[in-house]
């Protein structure tokens, strides 16, 4: 099986060799052969074990060179010493895949690396490809094979949602709660190092396997970015990816030191999905509740809900939930009404919510699921049907089911009964491929997940502008400079240097080394002046008193200057002569390398309390001119911008040019680790950087 060819032999194999099979009860060889069994594998099963006969009344085998047919998939579960040579005896053989599960390579360390790239290195002699080590397996619940070549112990119903997941345990939680909730699915995968096949790979098969409607996702961190949005940006027109985000948080905010750093945390992968086009969610739950909707209904043209009810209380909870997450339950059309009134008892509610009270059977419910079918502004149906015992329950839910057919728009059910008591209507319902949930916020945020990922996938965000205007050659050779001279934070002058070759604007400025050149400089840019204390020491320049404005003459600016002096006694200490900028508002616009996925560029409310007030928010680069705009209008203080309490609004576009002027420098100089530009102050029809920092 060559490398970018299919996974056939992985996930249809005719053949499953086990090396380590053992007869131990509580081994994972055992298990994985009890697993193969139990669930009813198709094909030939082959334990390899020199001091066994048999494993679980299966003929035994003392080499896979004593296995007497061809063999597809091979398990290796015995220790890491052993592996490379396993590998190697796999590759003589003619397998085609093998599953190494067990554990202590690379993420042990050296020695274990070792052992891994040595595995690796005989697997390509012969085209064998590896899934693991110190993994799972994967599962395919076609009935046409039935592949259990897994230790887990959930055994899942055929269905169409396939799971992919870098943690076993994450991937085992979902598995079993499909089960749990009666939700079946197609095949899984957990593939722990990753040392060969990739979760990308898995992916783009699963992209072609036409009984896969839905892929779950569960990742830590991503080996490669790039290759990962290319097969997802694919995939994606096909079938919903769905992802869980986890694990990622504290680690990049610990490391950093600048502002953007510290407030972006471990944002980087929500966005990078989001550029992708993959639905994230944060908490596991909410994802397998959203896959079941996403398993059997189809993605909504936009937010807007009819909804339908036989009880009061659940349909104002539910349309709560419903505009928290940005839907909207508009008014129904005269002519709809006009049908619900002939349709309906005499005490429905005839408006949306449609209440068509508790006494109401199959032919009232069909009627509001019909006219909110045919109305043409409403996207998606949402039901609360809580199971009146004076009610043909059985009936009402055919008729869900009916309609269900139709695949027009999404339909979900808070349904609220004793299932031990309705067996047969919960059946109906759940043979019809109707989600059912237990609470109406539940059912409310799994067709929420449906409409946020319409919205995603509609999005168009354009492409990144390339300014021509810049001095690429300057930038990089202060750069250079900055590192021959051993600097990781570069000098102000350099900063604002870098920032003028991008035609990002500054207020006037120069650097001086004395009281007497910094009156020279003073006249030449013009009083009102400010100083600021200019050393690589210091970080936060007003936390020592560093930064003094609206300096108005000489004899001042030379006080200043003293006091200065006498307040922070670093040798070598610069003064940085600057235009004094009185009112505006303050900004923040920063870059913060993130390996892998390019730089976060942050924008938000700047100053000094930008930390206190976290009114940031980020995109990844490369950030295009509608990302930018986003940015400006998803901050809390976006009202501010455009203008409140008859104050004219600020110079938006100025803002939204620096922002990609800024994501193009960082892409241009991925060696800038952290940038932040700190306040700029914004006016009506002028923006100009007061405060720059540049780490490389
Ligand atoms: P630091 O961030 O190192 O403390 P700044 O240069 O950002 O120092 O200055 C701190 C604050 O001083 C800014 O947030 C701003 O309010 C004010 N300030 C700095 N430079 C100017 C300027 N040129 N014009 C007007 N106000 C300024
Ligand atoms: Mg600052």
């Amino acid at each position: 099986m060559e490398k970018g060819s299919n996974l056939d032999a992985l996930f249809w194999p005719k053949s499953v060799a086990l090396i380590g099979a053992s007869k131990k009860e509580l081994s994972i060889g055992n298990v994985i052969t009890k697993n193969l069994l139990r669930y009813g594998y198709k094909g030939q099963i082959y334990p390899v074990n020199p001091k066994a006969d048999e494993i679980r009344g299966i003929v035994a085998y003392p080499t896979i060179f004593d296995v007497p047919g061809e063999v597809d998939l091979t398990h290796i579960v015995i220790p890491p010493p052993f592996v490379p040579q396993a590998v190697e005896d796999c590759g003589k053989k003619g397998v085609k895949a093998i599953i190494i599960n067990t554990a202590g390579f690379k993420e042990m360390g050296s020695e274990g690396e070792a052992l891994e790239k040595d595995f690796l290195a005989r697997a390509e002699k012969y085209n064998l490809r590896i899934f693991g080590p110190n993994c799972q397996g994967i599962i395919n619940t076609d009935p046409s094979i039935k592949a259990y070549c897994d230790f887990t112990f959930t055994y899942p119903d055929p269905g169409s949602i396939s799971i992919v997941a870098q943690s076993g345990g994450v991937g085992a939680i979902i598995m079993q709660n499909f089960f749990d909730v009666g939700i079946g699915m197609r095949m899984y995968a957990s593939n722990g190092n990753a040392s060969d096949i990739s979760i990308p790979e898995v992916i783009r098969y699963w992209g072609e396997d036409e009984g896969t409607r839905v892929i779950v996702l569960y990742v830590e961190s991503l080996s490669d970015p790039e290759e990962f949005m290319e097969v997802t940006k694919e995939v994606i027109t096909k079938k919903p990816i769905l992802a869980m985000r986890a694990g990622y948080t504290k680690e990049g905010a610990k490391a950093a030191t600048s502002h953007t750093g510290g407030l972006a945390g471990g944002i980087a992968i929500d966005i990078f999905f989001k550029k992708a086009g993959i639905l994230a969610f944060k908490d596991v739950a909410e994802l397998c509740q959203a896959a079941v909707a996403f398993s059997t209904q189809p993605i909504p043209k936009g937010k807007h809900v009819g909804m339908i009810t036989n009880t009061g209380g659940p349909a104002i909870i539910a349309t709560d939930e419903l505009s928290m997450a940005g839907l909207k339950i508009p008014q129904i059309s005269d002519k709809a009404k006009a049908v619900l009134k002939e349709t309906m008892f005499p005490a429905a509610s005839i408006s949306n919510p449609v209440d068509v009270v508790a006494t109401a059977g199959a032919p009232q419910f069909r009627s509001a699921i019909d006219v909110m079918m045919d109305e043409d502004h409403i996207d998606s149906i949402y039901i609360n049907f809580v199971t009146p015992p004076f009610v043909d329950c059985e009936s009402v839910a055919r008729e869900f089911v009916e309609v269900n057919k139709q695949k027009k728009k999404p339909i979900v059910c808070n349904y609220m009964t004793d299932k031990s008591q309705w067996i047969e209507t919960t059946k109906i319902l759940k043979d019809g491929g109707i989600p059912c949930y237990d609470f109406p916020g539940i059912a409310a945020k799994a067709l929420a997940a449906l409409a946020d990922y319409s919205e995603l996938q509609s999005k168009d965000t354009g492409s990144a502008k390339c300014f021509d205007d810049v001095d690429k050659a300057k930038v990089k050779k202060i750069i250079k400079n900055g590192r021959s001279a051993g600097r990781e934070l570069l000098t102000s002058s350099q900063v604002y240097n870098i920032l003028e070759s991008y035609r990002i604007p500054l207020a006037g400025w120069s650097v001086t080394k004395d009281a007497d050149q910094a009156v020279k400089t003073a006249e030449k840019i013009g009083y009102p002046v400010v100083v600021k204390a200019d050393s690589e020491m210091i970080s936060h320049k007003s936390d020592m008193g560093g930064v003094a404005v609206n300096i108005t003459d000489a004899d001042e600016l030379r006080k200043v200057i003293k006091n200065m002096i006498n307040r922070i006694a670093i040798p070598g200490m610069k003064f940085l002569i600057q235009e004094f900028i009185p009112g505006g508002t303050e900004l923040i616009i920063g870059a913060n390398e993130e390996k892998g996925f390019g730089h976060l560029i942050m924008f938000g409310i700047g100053g000094i309390y930008v930390e206190v007030l976290k009114d940031v928010v980020f995109d990844l680069t490369p950030v295009t001119q509608i990302e930018a705009e986003e940015m400006l209008s998803s901050i809390k203080a976006a009202p501010i911008l455009n203008g409140v309490r008859g104050e004219k609004g600020v110079y938006k576009k100025g803002i939204v040019e620096i922002i990609q002027r800024l994501s193009q420098l960082v892409t241009d100089f991925p060696e800038i680790k952290e940038l932040d530009m700190n306040p700029l102050i914004v006016f009506e029809d002028k923006i100009v950087v007061v405060d720059g920092r540049i780490s490389i």
